[in-house]
């Protein structure tokens, strides 16, 4: 159920609900303790969009951030951004989350950043190699890597969501074109 997801959760959900973008986002977060100003953003505004509220998103950046530095620079330095995401800040906004092609078409991640689309951004033979250790299977992945290769990464995306879910290749009608579209259909597929 949408609306009660908490910070504790994201862990469990991300591993297989999450599409590959934010479960990147995801591993780099809990790797570096860190992520970069436009990792932040597509991925805080996705958890708002599956229903994380503000106090447990505060709780989710803070204890994960609070690796590195102290409270008082979290605080001072992030808080802002995040209830500034949740229109509690600046011109008082609902800000939404980023739709795969506002992901694939601009802000193009430079060097240490961890936001992007993986089907776009990743160097493909990379993205073959990390897709064969998550055993995807060969038939799921050439069609996978055909997509990218012909630039339709939501495409690709959509086939990476068959395989994960164990659905027949082409099963899904309609390609992914939003994150949160990625996960509500993976609720609705596990349940
Ligand atoms: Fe994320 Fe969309 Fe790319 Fe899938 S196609 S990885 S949901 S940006």
């Amino acid at each position: 159920n949408v609306g009660q997801i908490t910070a504790d959760m994201i862990d469990m959900l991300s591993k297989k609900a999450f599409p590959l973008c934010m479960q990147s986002l995801h591993v780099s977060l809990r790797q570096s303790h860190h992520l970069k100003h436009g990792g932040r953003q597509q991925y805080g505004l996705f958890l708002k969009g599956i229903g994380l509220s503000l106090e447990e998103a505060m709780k989710f950046w803070r204890i994960e951030f609070c690796k590195l530095i102290d409270v008082d620079k979290f605080d001072k330095q992030y808080s802002y951004n995040i209830r500034h995401n949740y229109g509690k800040e600046g011109k008082r906004a609902d800000y939404t989350p980023y739709s795969c092609m506002k992901i694939i078409m601009s802000n193009a991640p430079g060097p240490g950043d961890s936001h992007g689309c993986p089907f776009k951004h990743i160097d493909q033979d990379l993205l073959k190699q990390r897709l064969k250790t998550m055993n995807i299977g060969d038939q799921y992945l050439d069609k996978i890597v055909s997509e990218v290769k012909t630039g339709r990464y939501n495409v690709a995306c959509t086939r990476y969501f068959e395989a994960t879910h164990k659905l027949p290749l082409e099963y899904q009608a309609q390609a992914i074109s939003h994150p949160n579209q990625y996960f509500e259909e993976s609720q609705r597929a596990s349940n």
